[in-house]
């Protein structure tokens, strides 16, 4: 083994660097060649599917059996000459990742020949065996089969000759068994409350889109190294590795320039994307070594994701063209920063207004202040099921480990926004102003600098920041699905919007003027939301004796974070707006437990295997070659010389001789609490018995295996260590 890892170094260094250029000199010339978008349709559809599909997207209007089979004939038409011989339903189901069952074009004719055909009816819907993908026991209680439906919102592309159309994944009663479904579904509500509560500042507003911008964070790690580590191979993640002499102490890879066969990666993937229509912009090195960035301009929420999840599948593809593979995973590496994935989230009207940009007077202020004191409302209402949307065994390792925030959910604004904030909350709103009063505040709202955006201290410890003219979630795990987090934070939005409107309304029929019903419900949700607004250090220790003292949960445990999402009041929350039901609740519940269950579970394997197999074999190796050696020097040295002689060696012996019946020991008590949690049946409660019995041994033991790795004669040890791992350009 130790030959393979020498081998695959001198591989590594002595490969023809690969060449790719440049397709085009233009990026604007092959952008969105790969996708049927609304250029294409105007070229392949009539003039009436073309309106059809438009109307659906911009005003969900429902497309006829009839159009749709006008769509799939010109989809079919434009995919063909591309090159695609399949279609695909292409879906996210709760797992990570998408998935894809491929149908070819052709049927056959009577003759025994084939044809191309596809109808409106295949475009529409399609039955996958549903009973493969994760629902959490929805699918027992109802129906076994699901079925997918064509999202027309989304448009549909290419992806290595086969035609791909994003779909929702429902259960035969409707049930949302993705996460396409809900996400549609919250978007749809935010954008319903939020154009109520706009009308109050502007009576033309009849629409409200949330966008997303999504910032991909990412190791990349040399195939054959990857190879030689199981760990890295079945779990994402290394369960083993004592840290490098250096790693990120310098900070020199963040500002250093990309590797050039990173850059190849990097100039490859950005050809495809362009061909997908995903409009990546930035990109860079990140802090740890090996680790890097993704981010493309934003767009419409449900797109974004679809995008990002995009971006993802053909990011491992394209790393294994360098002869890299990818890793998602949140903490691949102990002592290093992990991955997350920032959600840039805003909300803007038809009339092109960014709920979150400050306006250029009073009354636009007045709107912008309104919508992000009901964000801050938003958030500290639901502070757990915000947590619930993150939280998972990946991204457990990652929060609060000084280097992502903790398990806290609070909100950075800013001095500029904080100082409006601290202002409203001392104006006199309970009785009727005085005009004096009125034109004072409003004069001192209409004050807010118009950009904001430069001069916003970036805090980059807040998990929820006000960044100038969005928010950003920035505890998302990297290798999260953007919806989960963005059904819970539109969903709250949404629910909060309404509250905030029918409070208004309520003080409008009592008499009190609009203006002034607005001013008294936002003082008082400004002094109600005071203990989610934090500006400083999120990574101090301080912060968490703060928040704790102001009441703010702090949940690091996976499966407690994870009871919030079928607790009353967000069951509550979710059927008030129509995002989702009690049962898909739960269904989602079950899945996140039973996810958390087997990662733990197959790391623990994993480990096992790993720590028995290759690890203890090695130990006892090396300690066999210290006591030949002790032998040989008693041999040949006169007594008292060979006592000094071997008084380090069989310290040595000792010292190895106890980490290795401690791994045994350990492995073997692991392997019995796994025994006694796989009988439990109640996923929440096996989840839990995973986390504090089975969890803390993945440490323990990793601990021995990592002091044997700074003893055991380097020429032995059986896998790549990091500074291998890491370090490989
Ligand atoms: P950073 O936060 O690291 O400074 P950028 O300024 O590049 O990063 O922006 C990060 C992401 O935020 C990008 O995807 C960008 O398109 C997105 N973004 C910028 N403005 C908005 C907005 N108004 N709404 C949503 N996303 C936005
Ligand atoms: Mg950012």
């Amino acid at each position: 083994m130790a030959v393979f890892r020498f081998k695959a170094l001198d591989e590594v260094l002595a490969r023809q660097p690969l060449q790719i250029t440049r397709e085009h000199n233009l990026t604007s010339d092959y952008f969105g060649y790969k996708v049927f978008d609304r250029p294409k349709m105007k070229k392949y559809l009539s003039k009436e599917a073309y309106k059809a599909v438009c109307d659906a997207v911009d005003n969900s209007a429902p497309i006829d059996r009839k159009m749709a089979d006008q769509v799939a004939q010109g989809m079919k038409a434009w995919a063909t000459e591309n090159g695609a011989t399949h279609y695909t339903h292409w879906f996210h189901p709760l797992t990570d990742g998408t998935a894809e069952k491929h149908d070819a074009f052709i049927v056959n004719v009577e003759d025994g020949g084939v044809v191309e055909s596809f109808s409106g009816k295949l475009l529409a819907q399609q039955e996958p065996d549903a009973s493969s993908f994760p629902s959490g026991g929805i699918r027992q209680t109802f129906e076994a089969r699901g079925y997918t439906a064509w999202d027309a919102s989304s448009p549909a592309f290419i992806v290595d000759g086969t035609l791909c159309i994003p779909t929702v994944f429902i259960s035969y009663t409707g049930e949302a068994l993705d996460y396409k479904t809900p996400f549609l579904r919250a978007l749809n509500a935010v954008d319903k409350a939020a154009t109520e509560v706009c009308l109050y500042f502007d009576k033309t507003v009849t629409k409200v889109q949330a966008n997303l911008g999504w910032e991909q964070e990412y190791f990349l790690i040399d195939e054959a190294l990857y190879m030689a580590r199981p760990d890295l191979v079945l779990t994402g993640r290394t369960l083993m590795g004592h840290a490098s002499s250096k790693d990120q102490q310098l900070d020199d890879h963040y500002f250093s320039s990309i590797p050039t066969r990173v850059y190849r990666f990097m100039e490859d993937l950005e050809n495809e994307a362009y061909k997908l229509g995903i409009p990546v912009k930035t990109r860079h090195n990140e802090v740890a070594p090996n680790q890097f960035e993704v981010a493309p301009i934003f767009e419409e929420a449900n797109l974004a994701n679809d995008h990002n999840q995009l971006l993802m599948d053909i990011m491992k593809k394209i790393a294994r063209r360098h002869k890299f593979m990818v890793l998602f995973h949140e903490k691949p590496f102990a002592g290093v920063n992990g991955s997350g994935k920032h959600n840039n989230w805003s909300l803007i009207t038809d009339n092109g207004v960014n709920l979150y940009s400050p306006g250029k007077n009073p009354k636009s202020n007045l709107q912008f202040l309104t919508f992000v004191v009901n964000t801050l409302k938003a958030v500290y209402d639901n502070q757990d099921l915000l947590r619930a949307s993150i939280l998972t065994a990946g991204n457990a390792h990652r929060l609060g480990a000084n280097e992502a925030p903790p398990s806290i959910l609070s909100v950075f604004l800013g001095s500029e926004v904080s100082k409006m904030l601290d202002l409203m909350e001392t104006a006199v709103v309970e009785r009727k102003m005085t005009p004096d009063e009125k034109t004072a505040l409003k004069l001192n709202i209409g004050r807010i600098p118009e950009i904001i955006l430069d001069t916003t201290d970036r805090n980059r410890t807040s998990p929820f920041a006000f960044t100038g003219n969005r928010f950003e979630y920035r505890a998302v795990g990297s290798s999260a699905n953007c919806a989960a987090s963005m059904i819970a934070l539109n969903t709250a939005m949404a629910a909060q919007l309404t509250k905030f409107k029918n409070e208004v309304d309520g003080l409008i029929e009592k008499g009190v003027k609009k203006d002034e019903a607005i001013f008294q419900v936002m003082k008082r949700l400004i002094i109600e939301t005071k203990p989610i607004r934090f500006d400083g250090n999120g990574y101090s220790e301080e912060w968490v004796e703060e928040a704790a003292r102001r009441g703010l949960t702090n949940v690091s445990s996976v499966p407690e974070a994870i009871s919030a999402f079928t607790r009353k009041e967000f069951v509550d929350l979710f059927s008030s707006v129509k995002v989702l039901n009690q049962s898909e609740l739960e269904g989602r519940a079950e899945v996140e437990y039973e996810k958390y269950t087997m990662k733990v579970q197959i790391e623990a394997r994993v480990l096992g295997d790993l720590a028995i197999n290759h690890i203890v074999p090695t130990a006892v190796q090396y300690q066999t070659t210290l006591l030949t050696n002790v032998k040989y020097l008693k041999d040949v040295f006169p007594a008292d010389e060979f006592e000094k002689l071997a008084e380090g060696r069989l310290g040595l012996i000792r010292e190895v001789g106890t980490h290795i019946s401690t791994i045994k020991v350990k492995v073997k008590e692991m392997v019995e609490a796994r025994k006694v949690a796989n009988v439990i049946e109640n996923a929440a409660e096996k989840a839990k018995a995973y986390e504090t019995t089975v969890f803390p041994y993945l440490d323990e033991i990793r601990y021995h295996i990592d002091k044997l790795e700074l003893t055991v004669d380097n020429e032995l040890w059986p896998l790549p260590k990091y500074r291998e791992l890491l370090f490989v350009k």
